[in-house]
């Protein structure tokens, strides 16, 4: 250690600068830019036409601005995540929504659910409804089966139960 030991001096420095920063948000805190000259904002604000001068001033800060993202790489996902993150909208997750659609579409999936069916009886498993609009319920979601990619329990007979329309949208309300 070739530091020179902390001066009393800059030990009290520090131990005040410790204890603004603690206090900073504190009820009764001035804030760093209190009194400082900060007039275009304000002139715009209140629709006050600037200065010719202001304005070339203000133009030649702004050219220097760059956004701290720029320049930064992100993947494809990255961009939809911060995306939505932003918009609170969803995006259509390609993977996902393709395997989830390839599943459900395929034969094995129509042959799973007739199996399903069949050993229900044609039946809703909840209310003991027969005659009415079926749909396979999987007791372990398809999204977690792709998610720890076992595909097979998809297609298990044993992960599927027959509901009526109402009872299957309520299981997926819960
Ligand atoms: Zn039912």
């Amino acid at each position: 250690m070739n530091n020179k030991p902390h001066s009393k001096e800059t030990k009290a420095k520090m131990s005040e600068l410790a204890k603004a920063r603690s206090t900073s948000f504190k009820k009764g805190y001035v804030p760093w830019n209190k009194g400082m000259k900060c007039s275009w904002v304000t002139k715009t604000k209140k629709g006050i036409p600037l200065k010719e001068e202001t304005k070339k001033k203000l133009s030649k800060t702004m050219k220097g601005r760059t956004s701290p993202r720029l320049g930064v790489k992100l993947s494809l996902e990255q961009r939809q995540n911060f995306s939505m993150a932003q918009t609170k909208e969803k995006f259509f997750n390609g993977f996902k929504s393709t395997k989830n659609h390839q599943l459900r579409t395929s034969e094995k999936w129509v042959s799973w659910r007739k199996q399903v069916y069949e050993r229900d009886d044609y039946t809703c498993q909840q209310c003991d409804v027969k005659g009415i609009e079926l749909h396979p319920h999987h007791i372990i979601r398809v999204k977690d089966c792709i998610k720890d990619d076992n595909l097979n329990l998809v297609y298990d007979v044993n992960n599927g139960v027959t509901l009526c329309k109402p009872c299957h949208q309520l299981k997926h309300k819960k």
